[in-house]
């Protein structure tokens, strides 16, 4: 049995899948030729059979526009400038396939990422994406493709990316178990919004579980068991089924009211990554979105995405989500968000680094794309736009101008912009929640992110396992800072909300009631659970058990009050 941390809830038995992805190390060899020239046609079939097949099972799940990449892939392994000049390569020096292989691609990313033109940038990245394929078949790796997954599988891996994770077909992918990560590492953030069981930070995980083995994967307590006996396999079946009961008893509170016993009113709202969670956000009875984190929209992209691509995103959410407010983030890229078209400069601390905000005011030409598109869909519904990572208030106020001055700009082209929309902003930097008074006076609303809240308060990697006992929700210190946050913008009349994931955690929604938490938003698959507990709690016990815990000295105590408080262990 191994010991991980529950990232995204439900209980499956299925087989391992064990996700290697293959480090090359290429070395000049001098070789027969005709031999190598087999070898490489070998792998050019391959890859281009590769390409075929993840198109064919994209159709359907994917846009026109992102099949059309797969078209790109393709035209590239038929390239003559391309694969042309390899087998000359190959000819005239004797070398090895994989070298010329490597030789050639280098020249051809080099050329493209230093040209200005998106286009051609975009090619890099396809030449990229091709060559590590077709290398890897002429050196004999097996490249997984987690869209190809054809069978009930568990995915082990030693991390997946956000992209990765973005790829995995539901049907197939009955939950994933990674060595790394945290409740809040993006991968955890993205099972969520899938619905697919995870365990995460599961150290020793990889040498433990061999490809094909059966494991349970019980994400409600983050335990993986290998090859279970038939004892074990009777008592998680009949766990996983009570967990499925759980969740069909909850429909019922989908339209309910999220008010206390004693009549106060909060507002449960979803976060999403696309246009698709929306969707269920609305069938999770989410009352609207409180966090759009569209820098998913950049990441699932092979260029920086176009003013229209994002409009016509943004606009789908929001008439999706009609009158029901509808946070979108600006872009919030950075720390362990990559775009691999925008590669920044190697950092020692990037999440203390070039990013978020502080790269949009800097790139102002990737924020007045974002900025146009957002300011066209506005007419669309009701939005509020919001700004990450904001330290100072001239950063908010920096921002905020932009927007307005994009306004007037847009205007003065004769585009319609809606005059209700919010403009608010996160606090997730510790500078930003003691100072919230000051922010509120400003901003329309503030929005908690305690996933970085917590890490910067705590000095604590929100990734790293071994320190993870001091990303500590319920310290008192963090509790304070939350206070003050509420505070502040109760004090300027303006509305918090919470987009962190401590905003979904059964223990936090009693305390955060308490501290007068306005919006909690969360993945879709918690606002059920959570409106339960809401309609449960009395407004007036939560706010005298919320002033105790900000009075004790560290996050036992203050987890035994609340437990002892709610009566559960
Ligand atoms: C946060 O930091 O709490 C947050 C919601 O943003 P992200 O998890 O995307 O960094
Ligand atoms: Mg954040």
């Amino acid at each position: 049995m191994l010991k991980g941390i529950a990232a995204s809830s439900g209980v499956v038995v299925a087989k391992a899948y064990k996700l290697v992805q293959p480090q090359l190390t290429i070395v000049r060899k001098t070789v027969d030729v005709n031999e190598e020239l087999e070898r490489f046609e070998a792998a050019l079939v391959k890859t281009r059979h590769d390409i075929e097949t993840i198109k064919e099972k994209a159709v359907g799940r994917l846009s026109d526009d992102d099949l059309a990449i797969f078209d790109a892939h393709l035209m590239v392994t038929f390239d003559p400038e391309f694969t042309g000049q390899m087998t000359e390569m190959i000819k005239s020096e004797s070398v090895n396939a994989e070298f010329a292989c490597q030789e050639v691609s280098s020249m051809f990313i080099n050329m493209f990422e230093s040209m200005e033109d998106a286009y051609f940038r975009e090619r890099a990245a396809d030449i990229k994406d091709v060559s590590y394929r077709l290398n890897c078949h002429i050196m004999g790796y097996e490249l997984a493709n987690l869209s190809l997954i054809q069978e009930e599988v568990v995915i082990v891996a030693h991390d997946l990316t956000p992209s990765d994770t973005a790829q995995l077909n539901k049907d197939f992918t009955k939950g994933f178990a990674t060595a790394i990560g945290g409740r809040t590492s993006h991968s955890a953030i993205m099972a969520r919004s899938l619905e697919i069981p995870a365990v995460v930070g599961i150290s020793g995980l990889l040498d433990q579980v061999k490809h094909g083995d059966i494991i349970v994967l019980d994400a409600l307590d983050g335990v993986v068991i290998v090859n279970p006996s038939d004892e074990e396999l009777k008592h998680y079946s009949a766990k996983a089924e009570r967990f499925a009961e759980l969740k069909n008893s909850l429909k019922v509170l989908k339209d309910a009211d999220s008010v206390t016993t004693d009549g106060h009113h909060v507002e449960l709202v979803g976060n999403i990554g696309s246009p698709v969670d929306a969707d269920k956000v609305l069938e999770n009875g989410g009352e609207g979105v409180g966090l759009y984190r569209t820098e998913f929209l950049y990441m699932d992209a092979q260029s920086l995405p176009s003013e229209e691509d994002q409009f016509v995103s943004y606009k789908s959410v929001l008439e999706k989500m009609g009158k029901r407010p509808t946070v979108v983030r600006t872009l919030d890229i950075g720390g362990d968000k990559e775009l691999s078209y925008l590669p920044f400069p190697h950092e020692m601390n990037p999440f203390l680094g070039y990013r978020a905000i502080r790269l949009c005011l800097d790139r102002t030409d990737i924020f007045k794309t974002q900025v146009r598109a957002l300011l066209r869909a506005s007419v669309y519904g009701n939005l509020c736009i919001m700004f990450p990572m904001i330290a100072t208030l001239d950063e908010f106020r920096a921002a905020k101008k932009f927007v307005k001055d994009t306004e007037a700009e847009l205007k003065a082209e004769g585009v319609a912009v809606s005059d209700t929309y919010q403009i608010g902003m996160m606090v997730e930097i510790p500078a930003a929640a003691v100072l919230a008074d000051q922010f509120s006076k400003e901003a329309d609303f503030l929005s908690i992110g305690t996933n970085d809240l917590i890490q910067y308060s705590m000095a604590s990697d929100r990734m790293n396992e071994k320190v993870a006992y001091l990303y500590q929700p319920y310290n008192p210190s963090l509790l304070r800072l939350i206070k003050m946050t509420i505070d502040g913008a109760h004090k300027e009349g303006k509305w918090c909300g919470m987009c962190g994931e401590m905003a979904g955690e059964e223990l936090a929604v009693p305390l955060l009631l308490g501290l007068g938490l306005d919006e909690f938003s969360m993945s879709a698959s918690s606002i059920l659970q959570a409106r339960k507990m809401v309609r449960s709690l009395s407004y007036a016990e939560m706010k005298e058990m919320a002033e105790k815990a900000l009075g004790m000295s560290n996050q036992e105590e203050v987890l035994k009050l609340v437990k002892s408080t709610l009566k559960v262990d």
